[in-house]
């Protein structure tokens, strides 16, 4: 009770939430504690207090990358989606860490930058797409970062392109408790119209390819050195095949859709099959790209 006190204190915070509602494809259980930060010192506040009392948090965006497990999370969650904004300076725009991909796209049309439309779609905030990297249609994160503000050991730090050591679907803040708060992101100048069309065309390929208005939490596996997972996947005819209500999508088979009542245990088994007949049928090791978080059922760490 002292701890929920202590955090609405700090920022707008829920307790006993369902995860089911904090990522895209709907399952998790319970989360003991959420914090939403709204700004740069909400979040510097509380990871001061919870260093000091020593409790674990989990830090996210969207969760558009993330699945929630069965067992929840039993300590604090720190929502960053609604700490959001930006500031445009010439070809430069500093972003707040939570603000949407979509958000972003719209307001550098307006302002004439483009070079950001690969991600026009991405339904992620800027800090989850910074962490991994995200990427598309041959663009990605990496490309555009200037500065990343993160907070280290209770200390704002401003790291370099270089210093996020980027790499495929991957960046140093994956690998440490660095929190994103800010972004600064250089662009170029363009057409309002052409970035617009561009977007458009990014969109439409999207629709076109991937299981638009299923639930699901985008790409399961990262891209081999071979081909797209999609590919081998649909290649091991596995398209359709269900595991309890986790199905593989028959339009793009690196999509797994929860057709309602999906858990994360039905997805780990869909996973374990999917990887399993990879490597026996082609020799090939399937490596995962979105990320479970919290206790399996039955665990209560
Ligand atoms: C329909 C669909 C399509 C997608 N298409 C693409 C695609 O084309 N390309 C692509 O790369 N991805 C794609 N994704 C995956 C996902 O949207 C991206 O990875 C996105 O950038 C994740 O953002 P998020 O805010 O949802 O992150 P989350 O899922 O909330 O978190 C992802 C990771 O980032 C970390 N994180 C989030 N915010 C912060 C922060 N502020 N500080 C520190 N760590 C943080 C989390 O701890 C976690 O490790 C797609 C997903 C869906 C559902």
């Amino acid at each position: 009770m002292a701890v929920f006190d202590e955090l609405t204190k700090i920022c707008e915070t829920r307790k006993n939430v369902s995860l089911k509602n904090m990522c895209s494809i709907h399952i998790g259980g319970i989360g003991k504690y959420v914090c939403f930060p709204k700004s740069i010192n909400e979040v510097y506040c509380l990871l001061n207090y919870l260093t000091a009392i020593n409790l674990e948090y989990y830090v996210f965006g969207n969760g558009t990358n993330i699945v929630f497990e069965d067992g929840g999370y039993n300590s604090v969650l720190i929502c960053m989606r609604k700490m959001q904004g930006m500031r445009f300076v010439k070809n430069n725009c500093y972003v707040l860490a939570g603000t949407n991909l979509l958000e972003l796209n719209n307001k550098l049309a307006k302002h004439g930058l483009g070079g950001m439309e690969w991600s026009y779609g991405i339904p992620g905030t800027v800090g989850g797409a910074i962490c991994m990297n995200a990427g598309a249609f041959a663009g990605c994160m990496a490309n555009h970062i200037k500065y990343v503000w993160v907070l280290c050991d209770g200390k704002i730090k401003r790291l370099t392109n270089k210093q996020m050591h980027f790499d495929y679907r991957s960046s140093i803040i994956q690998h440490s408790k660095l929190v994103v708060l800010k972004v600064l992101l250089t662009l170029e100048h363009s057409e309002k119209s052409e970035i617009k069309q561009k977007q458009n065309d990014i969109f439409n390929q999207r629709l076109n390819t991937q299981p638009y208005g299923t639930i699901n939490a985008g790409s399961v596996f990262k891209k081999t050195n071979l081909e797209s997972a999609g590919k081998i996947i649909d290649k091991l005819g596995l398209k359709g095949v269900k595991i309890g209500d986790i199905q593989i999508s028959s339009k793009h088979a690196n999509f797994f859709i929860n057709l309602g009542n999906g858990t994360s245990e039905d997805l780990h088994n869909l996973i374990n099959f999917v990887k399993i007949r990879a490597k026996q049928e082609k020799n090939i090791f399937l490596q995962e790209e979105i990320m479970f978080v919290g206790n399996k059922k039955g665990t209560n760490i």
